[in-house]
């Protein structure tokens, strides 16, 4: 399956130079999914009430190995080619506090990431597209890891229960056709209903729509929202799909962002919910590991 998935990713660079740089991305941050370094982190987290409000990852502590994530940042770079768009990004790499870099990605600290840009001249949105896809892997791991501690059939919530992203798209499952939010950060699934807006709760379905391609409503759409003005791609689905086929299908359907924002619709710029977390170095751990 995974093999599949990669070629797939591989396949699309090769067919699509709009998303060539982030397809390969993607498969280096899949290809990365099972490395047992990300595991350091089973040290930092605890486990909690599936009933509380916040998302899993809420006020913990994550140890992180800063070298592995640079070593994954080289190999995307490379990949990704990212240096013809951001000649500085080596030394950043090279340089760069990773800590302090991590954990302003993982709370979506905007301002913050904007100074780390400035200071290293750089644009702050290549930096969050690569640190975004550098830390795939982890949450991937802290998703396994965290998925006793969040309620992801009942809760009825926008985020993601685990890390608080906004989902990324939804699946339609089954016979049923349920509705599924997906995150793209950490792969975590949780159900939702129809008829809703994810992202501001809106129930009105005079401002709730929808935009797609003739005869593909049911298997491929966009739901749009004129309350918040946000959309969500929405996918037909037999079966759950994988945190690296959520990254695939994603990618697959870069057209149909494209269609969503020139109908003016947008994604929200902020996380579901601002988590705030304690990077812990590995340094700082490896004798327990
Ligand atoms: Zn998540
Ligand atoms: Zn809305």
């Amino acid at each position: 399956m995974l093999k599949q998935t990669i070629a797939s990713l591989e396949q699309l660079a090769t067919d699509d130079p709009e998303v060539a740089r982030v397809a390969l991305m993607y498969r280096d941050a899949i290809l990365a999914f099972d490395d047992p370094l990300w595991d350091i982190t089973r040290l930092t987290l605890h486990h909690a009430s599936p009933e509380q409000a916040h998302p899993a990852l809420h006020n913990q502590s994550i140890g992180i190995d800063p070298d592995r994530v640079r070593d994954l940042m080289r190999t995307m770079a490379s990949s990704g080619k990212l240096a013809e768009l951001a000649p500085g990004l080596d030394r950043f790499i090279d340089t760069q506090d990773m800590i302090r870099f991590l954990q302003v990605m993982i709370e979506w600290d905007v301002d913050e990431l904007q100074r780390i840009g400035e200071d290293q001249d750089i644009e702050p949105a290549a930096l969050l597209a690569l640190g975004n896809t550098v830390l795939m892997p982890q949450f991937h791991r802290i998703a396994e890891i965290l998925a006793d501690s969040v309620d992801v059939e009942s809760n009825d919530i926008g985020f993601c229960p685990v890390c608080g992203s906004w989902p990324g798209m939804a699946e339609q499952r089954g016979l049923a056709k349920q509705l599924w939010l997906r995150c793209v950060r950490c792969g975590t699934g949780w159900k939702s209903r129809h008829q809703k807006c994810v992202f501001c709760d809106n129930t009105d379905h005079k401002t709730l729509g929808y935009l797609a391609a003739e005869g593909e409503r049911e298997s491929r759409r966009i739901n749009t929202c004129n309350e918040c003005d946000c959309y969500i791609k929405v996918f037909a689905t037999v079966t759950p799909l994988t945190h690296a086929d959520v990254l695939r299908v994603d990618l697959e359907s870069f057209v149909l962002d494209v269609g969503a924002v020139d109908a003016g619709y947008h994604q929200p710029a902020q996380p579901g919910f601002p988590i705030e977390v304690a990077v812990q170095p590995a340094s700082e751990l490896a004798d327990r590991f």
